[in-house]
């Protein structure tokens, strides 16, 4: 059985073989020899309550006995209004409708959409470039790959992509502008803003549908967070220009970076938000946008209030009921405080780590979606070669060691700057935060023998 398991996966990776998980506990999974890997990542920072809530488990079997599907273009459920409901209330004050997908490329190709039918119907019929940056990642379907900067994600298919325009986020560490944070403030010039203001004229704004961003990038660049301003500078350039201002919260929605959306940390409301991952928890496939009272009212006015656009797995009442169980369960559980203690006490023990290690150049992030960057000689500046696939490495000695972390490259240039992402699930303890910091500990003593 193993054998026919294992023969005919198609893993991303055809020449790995993985530990077989049989099941989980609270913030470990368990593979089949019964080694425990503490999940220092949530999964793909989709699992954000761990492992065995029957809660959940149980109103996602209790809604699959009534029906195995019901088709939201022609029916309605009720936990389908709630759970709207439910997320509209975190939403900012004028996002009031939720669409649901099936996921987070999902969602943002359905955001996409959404804003380039907004504007045609509204009679702008030449809007439909998308702005995104270089630094940013939305998905693997074509149009959330277009819209994201992943060079590595991207080069293969680039005959394929849709022509949008990037820029560069403000990685102010490394600033791609090279300009340091006090002089950009000190001066009201941000390169960075400038730099999209430029982009918008040379592409002529009528042509201009939408600009998309991570509020903090999560996966290429390993929970980099912006100045404060930025995003309120952002939403300025698009009302100016009549450009839509999608947010991708899919990694950082929910809790995550310490409020329900991190949107909130920089006072401003986008015309769409995208969320995925931690909506059901890791439980099952959701994702979806919030949309801006005013893009509803266009399409009742310029669309017969129709959206052209749809999936079969739309709200399905599986996932659906998975989505309400999880935010009933973050409520519950008083999540938002739990994410504000432990977040801070383990960027507290990762500062101390890095005084030992000198691997880490970089600590960033907020609550519990946090960011080390690895360089060969943090003193000296000297990059891991990507072939070194050093993050990649690391890992691999934290997996070996009983614990798993979400590691990434190319966050400088697409190809060099190593990272980890360390992101527990949020109901973590203190004494599981002490072993996600000893387990890196060790593992950087090994990782140093690896390297030299
Ligand atoms: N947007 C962001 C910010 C993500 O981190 C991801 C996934 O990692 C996606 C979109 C794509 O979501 P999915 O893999 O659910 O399609």
């Amino acid at each position: 059985m193993d054998e026919i398991k294992r023969d005919y996966v198609f893993h991303r990776d055809l020449t790995k073989k993985y530990p077989m998980i049989t099941h989980g506990e609270g913030s470990y999974l368990i593979d089949e020899q019964g080694k425990k890997y503490l999940d220092g990542c949530s999964g793909a920072v989709a699992a954000n309550l761990g492992h065995g809530i029957a809660q959940i488990a149980e109103a996602m079997a209790e809604q699959a006995k009534k029906a195995a599907f019901v088709h939201t273009l022609r029916f309605e459920t009720d936990v389908l209004h709630k759970l709207a409901g439910v997320i509209g209330k975190m939403a900012p004050l004028h996002l009031n409708k939720v669409y649901f997908t099936s996921g987070g490329s999902e969602a943002n190709e359905s955001a996409l959409k959404l804003a380039r039918q907004y504007h045609r119907d509204a009679g702008k019929t030449q809007k439909h470039i998308v702005i995104g940056r270089w630094q940013s990642y939305h998905g693997n379907t074509i149009g959330a790959l277009s819209a994201g900067g992943d060079v590595k994600r991207r080069y293969p298919y680039t005959p394929n992509l849709l022509h949008f325009a990037h820029v560069y986020s403000p990685y102010c560490h490394r600033c791609p502008y090279n300009r340091n944070q006090e002089d950009c403030v000190a001066n009201q010039n941000w390169s960075c803003v400038t730099d999209i203001e430029r982009t918008i004229l040379e592409l002529g704004p009528e042509n201009i549908s939408a600009f998309i961003a991570e509020p903090i990038v999560g996966s290429q660049q390993g929970a980099v967070v912006p100045p404060l301003d930025y995003f309120k500078k952002v939403r300025e350039l698009c009302s100016r220009y009549d450009i839509l201002l999608i947010i991708d919260e899919v990694m950082t929605g929910f809790g995550r970076t310490g409020t329900d959306f991190a949107v909130e940390q920089f006072g401003i409301e986008p015309d769409i938000l995208t969320f995925g991952k931690g909506v059901s928890a890791g439980y099952a496939p959701l994702g979806g946008m919030i949309v801006h009272d005013s893009l509803i009212q266009g399409l009742l006015e310029n669309s017969s209030g129709k959206f052209l656009h749809g999936y079969t797995y739309s709200g399905h009442p599986v996932s659906i009921a998975a989505g309400l169980a999880a935010l009933d369960m973050y409520e519950e559980m008083n999540i938002l405080q739990n994410v504000e203690t432990q977040g801070a006490y383990l960027m507290e023990c990762l500062v101390a780590l890095q005084r030992k290690h000198p691997y880490i150049s970089d600590i960033r992030g907020r609550g519990l979606l946090i960011g080390l960057e690895l360089m060969k000689d943090a003193n000296q500046q000297i990059f891991f070669e990507p072939r070194e696939a050093a993050s990649e490495k690391l890992n691999e000695i934290c997996m070996e060691l009983g614990g798993v972390f979400y590691p990434g490259s190319g966050s400088i240039d697409g190809h060099k700057g190593e990272h980890i992402i360390i992101s527990p699930p949020l109901n973590i303890t203190k004494s599981e935060v002490d072993e996600i910091v000893r387990l890196l500990d060790h593992a950087f003593s090994i990782f140093y023998q690896h390297i030299r």
